[in-house]
């Protein structure tokens, strides 16, 4: 048995919606934080053998899990592999590091390249996979080298150049689990890294629907100069709700939920904005959120 054998937190039969800033999410099978590298390493080779679906979890804020739940196990990096080392202008972190944390450590040292994502929720390991900006900066800009598990086990170190970082995109292979990053981080005077912080943090206060439960922006501008969250609003569709979920009417690309929405009420808002907006403007929004437990075609129109 599986539970057995982990020597971190094992939970079955655990509610996505305990583990995702949505508050949505039916059940996986197990959510697993594993101990340490060797924990991490018995359960992905468990996985493998036994051919049990895996999904791997930072903090879920940019996640929506169906209702029905996952059949297979979430494993999370997130409150285990926390550990962050800032040396001069080098920094090491593992990816259950929160990006508030980074942002917190790297100005206390007068170091510039993570300020611009204040308030940006989640790992670094999310952050990664995301390629996850703010405000002109984004994750992979200071970034060097990045250490992986294989399914097998074997750990494998990429150069920043080894993956492709795009516009809330990489190509980490999907079956390998990121451990830990390091950083080379430029030194900058403490008044202009703070003047940056702050602004980062009022435009987002200004503009984002913060005291709901969401995740994010749901879909990618189609264009530099054309945000999703406009032609959401000018299809006419900010305040648009089903059940508890609601397009907000502060920012057209946050859908939040205002307590009991279902993945359901999610995804059918996400059905209705991307049809009104092909319809309209004839361009095709693409999902910035990830999804997890759905039914293949579920967000097709
Ligand atoms: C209010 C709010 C504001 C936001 N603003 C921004 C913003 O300005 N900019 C922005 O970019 N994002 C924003 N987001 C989205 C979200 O915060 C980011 O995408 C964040 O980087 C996700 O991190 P996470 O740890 O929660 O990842 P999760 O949501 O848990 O996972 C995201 C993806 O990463 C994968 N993953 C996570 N950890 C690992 C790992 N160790 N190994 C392999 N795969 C992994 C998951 O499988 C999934 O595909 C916002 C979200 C909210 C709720």
């Amino acid at each position: 048995m599986l539970n057995e054998k982990v020597k971190g937190t094992f939970l079955r039969n655990e509610p996505m919606a305990k583990h995702t800033s949505y508050g949505i999410g039916g059940p996986a099978q197990a959510y697993i934080t594993p101990a340490d590298e060797n924990d991490l390493k018995q359960i992905l080779i468990f996985a493998k053998d036994k051919g049990i679906n895996t999904f791997f979890a930072g903090s879920g804020s940019n996640l929506l899990v169906a209702d029905e739940g996952f059949e297979g196990i979430v494993i999370t990096l997130g409150k285990s592999f926390t550990k962050l080392g800032i040396d001069g202008n080098k920094m090491e972190a593992q990816v259950g590091v929160m990006l508030g944390k980074i942002v917190k450590e790297t100005i206390k040292r007068n170091l510039t390249g993570m300020e611009s994502m204040i308030g940006v929720p989640g790992t670094l390991g999310g952050a990664l996979i995301m390629n996850a900006g703010a405000f002109g900066g984004e994750i992979s800009n200071c970034l060097d080298i990045i250490k992986v598990m294989l399914i097998n086990g074997e750990t494998k170190i990429y150069q920043k150049d080894d993956i492709v970082f795009s516009y809330r995109n990489s190509t980490f292979p999907k079956d390998e689990i990121l451990l830990s990053a390091t950083f080379t981080l430029n030194e900058k005077p403490a008044n202009e890294i703070q003047y940056d912080r702050a602004k980062a943090s009022k435009g987002r206060k200004d503009t984002q629907p913060l005291r709901f439960r969401s995740a994010g922006s749901v879909f990618k501008n189609p264009k530099p100069d054309l945000a999703a969250g406009y032609l959401i609003d000018q299809a006419g569709l900010k305040g648009s709700r089903i059940g508890d979920a609601e397009i907000s009417t502060k920012h057209a690309n946050f859908f939040i939920n205002h307590g009991k929405a279902k993945a359901k009420d999610i995804v059918d808002l996400i059905l209705l904005a991307k049809k009104t907006v092909l319809e309209k403007f004839d361009v095709n929004l693409e999902l910035e959120i990830r999804t997890l437990g759905f039914t293949p075609g579920t967000f097709e129109i």
